[in-house]
């Protein structure tokens, strides 16, 4: 695969393995700091000048002074700048921590680059994708205990990452360490993870024609995923409605819960045809297998997409009943329910299936490459 120019850094990197820079803690937006090298010295660079170094254990503080960042500790006795770069000198791995903030120490590898635009603290960390997988597999694959559910898992975040590297681009960063892209809390020190991202070192998902796939997953699809068609409309031919059989005695197979009558009726009478009485039953609807839209006699169809998010339901894939003055609602799984259903994939680890035959299970079509025979999709 061509890396798109503007990440290639001349950096030796292995070539199985890739730049890649992360916006750290941008959920929290920080605007204060503390570096420690945890193992060797590091450099630090002000405004593309080296001013001085950094040791092992010594914290340096960085943080916004007005519309400028200062840099304090090290051989650094206060420092204004734009922006400041740590490198590695000696040291590969360090921690950052935000002052106040409880249980906020994470590690990191490589470099880091701290820089203000505005208002706006930018916590960059330079790395490689290899070295930046293991933590989202961490943060993104629930609490699994097998080596194969961890290997499909570092598979989808390693095409996720390749896949997505244009979407901060704007900012000068490629993803996000939130939600928004993935979510990433540094380092792991789970053993089988790193192990899980070694084993599948490089390997992505694509289609048949070698474009790298959409490989979106949830927690628990309740026993039958949904194609993407059914819920965003997106092109995705992997990405296919698929009976799940293992998912169901997990602990996210179903739930239950209740909304105030007065509320679901205020809701629905939104959808009410004009010129029409409603005839429907707006109190009862059954979902065997999984629909896409409420359908009443006498009202608009309402994608049960929308009914999960103003009511905030674990998922899309409910029933509901009134009792009294509420509405009971009974529902299977968790999440969008597309694509790849982590419980279900999780069974199917502790049953004996490999990474390669989960992924199949859940993508319909998809193929396990290496990055570099693998293909960006035509928008990027
Ligand atoms: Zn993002
Ligand atoms: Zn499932």
């Amino acid at each position: 695969m061509v890396v798109p120019a503007l990440f290639v850094t001349g950096e030796t990197l292995p070539a199985d393995d890739h730049t890649i820079r992360i916006r750290l803690f941008s959920e929290l937006k920080p605007e204060r700091l503390i570096f420690t090298p945890a193992d060797g010295d590091y450099l630090i660079e002000v405004d593309g000048e080296e001013k001085g170094f950094v040791r092992t254990a010594e914290p340096l503080l960085v943080f916004r002074y007005g519309d400028r960042l200062a840099v304090k500790g090290g051989t650094l006795s206060g420092i204004l700048s734009d922006s400041i770069s740590i490198i590695p000198d000696g040291g590969t791995r360090f921690s950052l921590e935000i002052p106040g903030v409880e249980d906020s120490r994470r590690y990191y590898d490589d470099r880091l680059m701290v820089n203000l635009d505005g208002n706006l603290f930018f916590i960059v960390n330079k790395t490689s994708v290899e070295r930046y997988l293991p933590g989202v597999v961490e943060a993104e694959g629930g609490n699994g205990i097998e080596d194969e559910f961890f290997r499909v898992q570092a598979v989808i975040a390693r095409t996720y990452a390749y896949r997505n590297l244009d979407r901060h681009i704007s900012d000068n960063y490629n993803l996000c360490d939130g939600v928004h892209c993935q979510a990433y809390y540094g380092k792991t020190g789970m053993a089988v993870i790193k192990s899980a991202v070694e084993a599948t070192r490089g390997l992505v998902l694509t289609d048949s024609d070698t474009i790298l796939v959409n490989a979106l997953f949830h927690s628990n699809c309740g026993g039958e995923t949904l194609s993407s068609g059914q819920v965003w409309l997106a092109q995705g031919s992997h990405l296919v409605s698929v009976r799940d059989p293992y998912c169901r005695e997990m602990s996210n197979s179903i739930w239950r819960t209740t909304i105030p009558l007065q509320e679901w009726i205020t809701y629905i009478y939104q959808f009410r045809e004009s010129g029409r009485g409603s005839e429907g039953d707006i109190f009862r609807f059954e979902q065997p297998d999984r629909q896409e839209m409420l359908a009443i006699s006498g009202y608009r169809p309402i994608p049960l997409r929308e009914i999960r998010e103003r009511f905030m339901l674990r998922s899309a894939f409910f029933s509901f009943v009134k009792e009294g003055d509420t509405l009971l609602v009974s529902g299977r799984g968790f999440g969008h329910g597309v694509g790849l259903c982590q419980q279900g994939a999780m069974v199917m680890a502790a049953r004996g299936y490999n990474y390669r035959q989960i992924a199949s299970f859940y993508y319909n079509g998809v193929m396990v490459v290496h990055i570099d025979d693998a293909r960006y999709p035509e928008t990027f």
